[in-house]
């Protein structure tokens, strides 16, 4: 456990300073920072390290991984946490997610989003959903592109038991700003073009701990966070 003890070492204080970074790019912009909310990514990170995080008032956390993500969920299950999905969804694991989670913020086919539909358990509130848009063109694979996004979003949105609550993108990694304001900016133009549609939707999930205050400038409402927070990640073998 002393590995574990290493992590949690100083995590309050990553915390405190990735809310201050996310006040701060808010009033940059004219913005309340109770507006944007952060949702700490903590997949590959011991269920320790997010007790630790949420004694210190965090209550989002994200996983990417169903199994690790399942786990966790079992060893933390004393704790009011709301937990996100924002990971690649395979057909096989929609069930568990559909189950386990509040939030799936990776949805790109209305096929996965029809079963996630069809598997959420009544007694439990609208599964939250964010459709991922590919914005990057050819460098990911993940994400509807965004031709296709407006007909996506009216099938999913016409699903019982789920909840469109808005759109999730994960632009290429790249230290030049004015790139990072330009996929954000994108971003919100489709939210926009949605609302056009009829769509009135609160909700753009971008910004990661290396683009923070370029997500918050263009319109994010939540930022997924990891590193930031939990310090560096071991590799995924
Ligand atoms: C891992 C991950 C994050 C967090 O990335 P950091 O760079 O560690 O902040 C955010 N969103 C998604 C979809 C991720 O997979």
């Amino acid at each position: 456990m002393r590995e574990s003890s290493g992590i949690i070492e100083g995590l309050e204080e990553r915390l405190q300073a990735v809310r201050a970074e996310v006040a701060r790019a808010a009033r940059t912009a004219g913005r309340a920072p109770d507006d944007i909310r952060i949702v700490a990514v903590s997949k590959t990170f011991p269920a320790d390290a997010v007790r630790a995080v949420h004694a210190a008032g965090q209550r989002d956390f994200g996983e990417s991984y169903v199994q690790e993500a399942v786990a966790k969920m079992d060893a933390l299950a004393d704790l009011d946490i709301t937990w996100h999905f924002i990971g690649p969804i395979q057909s096989n694991k929609t069930r568990v997610i559909a189950e386990r989670f509040a939030w799936v913020h990776s949805v790109d086919r209305l096929k996965i989003a029809e079963r996630l539909a069809a598997q959420r358990p009544v007694a439990l509130p609208p599964l939250q959903v964010c459709l991922q848009v590919n914005i990057s063109g050819e460098t990911t694979k993940s994400g509807v592109v965004p031709d296709d996004l407006a007909a996506l979003a009216r099938s999913v949105d016409g699903l019982g038991s789920l909840r469109l609550r808005g759109l999730m993108a994960i632009p290429e990694p790249t230290d030049d700003p004015r790139v990072q304001h330009a996929r954000f900016a994108a971003v919100r133009a489709l939210l926009d073009d949605l609302a056009g549609h009829g769509l009135a939707l609160d909700t753009l999930s971008m910004g990661m701990s290396d683009d923070l205050p370029a997500a918050v400038a263009e319109g994010a409402t939540m930022v997924r966070i990891g590193r930031a927070i939990f310090g560096a990640r071991p590799p995924v073998p």
